[in-house]
């Protein structure tokens, strides 16, 4: 087979990346090139924009994306354009829909006007599509001007898949034309069935219960290919709103699309749900996945990144023989609307598609007021300067909707009942991000925002079960960012400077001291240094001693729950995770409450060490709020370094 560069590639080499494969080839007569184009795990980022942030970004953004889909309907003789679902939630574009304006009978959700702006041929539901609840979602389906496709979601259950009541169709066929390489019309029958991790009736639970059922991704589909056979379906994808995981089976299994892949007559993958790229060295190692092919189980297969970050590409050389068609070779690929460059700067490689723009302005700017006016109050002001040394309102805000949502999320579970504790750190509390490097929400009105500076990283939700011993193990890891305190001397450095504070957990629902006369237990990397060492003093929940044989669950984040910075209790004992970032938890728990009070309880407080003292530097700002710190004895201490405020401590 002969290969020509492409438009595309000439394109795609000037843009630092080459993209050179067989289907730049023209197709023989017999045979005609489709390419299947995806974007998946859009979250309403239509815009190239940062809400929380408040300003453009050139990561993200459908409005990108279009241009490369542009580029490819351009050259392409035959192409389809797809979807892989959690397209209606993920933004506070998508909360100010949901929350503010509403979805009343007719009207348009944003998403879906850009998603016909740019002529998708079909999408599937992704779990996100069920936060805001089922009326919500079906309202916002009658606008798209495409199919929606999802086969293991039923409001009633037969007595196997293909007799459910399914909430939206499960597939469809359709019936297109593909133009050959001699220029001559074919029909063909296209066959696209969803699927979404089973995982929604956990994690919407309150929307779904009641209302519908899920099944097992794979036993679906081995129930629905058949059937999609028999009526004539000359291809089979598979839209996976599901990861590529475990290449075994297990029923239930929320990333499945492994399995999937193995599903007779399943022709193509498109995968998403992980947020991640396919093809890309972060699925090397996967038995029967093949990162260099862009394979799994030898089919071809795409993940488009997150937030229109990429867009995912499958060609498929297709021929006829007699009245079939048969896949003769293939290709996948992902393809960045941006590029990170060594000094972590971005440079974007497209530019926007105007209409694209155009179609959601009026959204774009509603979203804009929204997120720059209060949705909530705060009786208590938001600030971590004095987070690293006390209690602190900034951190407690984040525990208290964190137990919320593991509270939610525990019900119906078998650990429904455990004790709930909730791990948060100070993320912008000075350091290495200098003297205005702080959390700073004043009292009063709380806006969207607001809530990126009370949670900076775009971490997910997660909940572990430990025993008591380990939440003392765990507290003993953020004890080390203090030296070690020599009694009785005056005016000694309390915090080292190697130990980052997003290390600094806290962890609410207990109450403890911290004796900084003790040696650490772990060193800044979270090694064992010293495992008699002891800090942590008078550890009590419910005001007994700690039992340390007793189990607990702590809600914190994917960072922390995954083994991040080596916490004793993290790593292998994740029981819950959740689909939602912590950010989307506080926005929801601010909106339901309305006023918080997010109070410092002085759970945890310095063990006392009479006659001695020590210093340390915050924000200049700090001044204002040190004397309503609870717990301690705060007094200024003149001025620290690089324009910091120091502060002594009697201890
Ligand atoms: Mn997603
Ligand atoms: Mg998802």
């Amino acid at each position: 087979m002969p290969i020509t560069l492409s438009r595309r590639g000439f394109l795609a080499s000037t843009a630092g990346f080459i993209a050179l494969h067989p289907f730049s080839a023209t197709a023989a007569a017999n045979q005609a090139h489709l390419r299947i184009m995806e974007t998946t795990d859009l979250h309403v980022h239509v815009f190239p924009y940062d809400y929380y942030a408040d300003k453009p970004r050139d990561t993200i953004g459908l409005a990108r994306t279009a241009s490369i889909i542009k580029d490819i309907r351009d050259e392409a003789t035959n192409s389809m354009l797809i979807d892989n679902g959690d397209f209606l939630q993920g933004n506070p574009m998508g909360d100010y829909i949901a929350y503010e304006r509403g979805m009343k009978e007719g009207d348009m959700h944003p998403v879906i006007i850009a998603m016909n702006t740019l002529g998708f041929d079909a999408t599937t539901l992704g779990n996100h599509e069920f936060n805001y609840g089922l009326d919500f979602l079906m309202k916002t389906l009658a606008g798209a001007d495409f199919p929606v496709v999802s086969a293991n979601i039923a409001k009633d259950m037969g007595s196997d898949p293909t007799k459910d009541t399914t909430l939206v169709k499960p597939y469809v066929i359709m019936d297109r034309t593909v133009t050959d390489g001699a220029g001559e019309s074919h029909d063909i029958k296209i066959g696209l069935i969803g699927f979404v991790p089973p995982q929604i009736m956990n994690w919407d639970r309150r929307h779904l219960e009641g209302k519908v059922m899920t099944r097992d991704i794979v036993d679906t589909a081995k129930a629905y290919v058949p059937q999609m056979k028999e009526e004539g379906a000359d291809i089979i994808i598979a839209l996976s709103h599901s990861g590529i995981g475990a290449a075994e089976h297990s029923d239930g299994m929320e990333n499945a699309s492994v399995p999937l892949a193995r599903v007779d007559g399943i022709d193509a993958i498109l995968t998403g749900h992980h947020h991640r790229v396919f093809p890309s060295k972060k699925y090397d190692g996967i038995d029967t996945v093949d990162t260099a092919a862009g394979t799994i189980n030898g089919k071809p297969a795409a993940m488009g990144g997150f937030w229109g970050s990429h867009l995912g590409l499958i060609d498929l050389m297709l021929e006829r023989s007699g009245n079939e068609w048969k896949i003769v070779s293939h290709g996948s690929e992902a393809r960045p609307i941006s590029r990170r460059n060594e000094d972590r700067s971005i440079t974007p490689l497209v530019e926007s598609q105007q209409n694209v723009l155009d179609s959601v302005q009026a959204d774009h700017d509603a979203t804009l007021a929204y997120v720059r006016r209060a949705v909530g109050k705060t009786d208590a002001p938001l600030h971590s300067y004095f987070a690293l040394v006390a209690d602190d309102p900034s951190v407690q805000i984040v525990s208290i909707a964190q137990s919320w949502y593991i509270a939610e999320m525990m019900k119906g579970t078998e650990y429904e009942g455990l004790p709930i504790l909730s791990a948060a750190a100070p993320f912008k509390a000075g350091g290495r991000g200098g003297p205005e490097y702080f959390t700073d929400v004043p009292k009063g009105d709380v806006a969207i925002k607001n809530v990126s500076d009370l949670y900076l990283y775009p971490n997910t939700a997660r909940a572990v079960l430990v025993t008591g011993a380990q939440v003392k193990g765990w507290l003993e890891r953020s004890a080390g960012i203090f030296n070690q305190i020599k009694p009785g001397m005056a005016d000694q450095v309390l915090l080292n400077p190697d130990f980052p504070s997003y290390n600094f957990d806290v962890i609410d629902g207990v109450s403890y001291q911290i004796d900084l006369s003790q040696p650490s237990m772990f060193d800044p990397k979270g090694n064992l240094v010293d495992e008699n060492a002891n800090r942590i003093v008078n550890l009590t929940y419910n005001g007994a001693p700690i039992d340390p044989a007793a189990k607990f669950i702590i809600a914190t984040n994917n960072y922390r729950a995954s083994g991040g910075g080596k916490f004793p209790g993290t790593g292998d004992t994740i029981i819950f995770e959740g689909p939602d970032t912590n950010r989307d938890v506080i926005v929801r728990y601010i909106v339901q409450e309305g006023t918080i009070s997010p109070k410092a309880d002085a759970n945890w407080t310095f063990a006392p060490l009479p006659g001695t003292s020590v210093l340390f530097d915050t924000g200049p700002k700090a001044a204002g709020y040190a004397a309503d710190v609870k717990g301690v004895n705060i007094e200024p201490a003149g001025d620290g370094p690089d324009g910091f405020a120091r502060f002594r401590i009697q201890l």
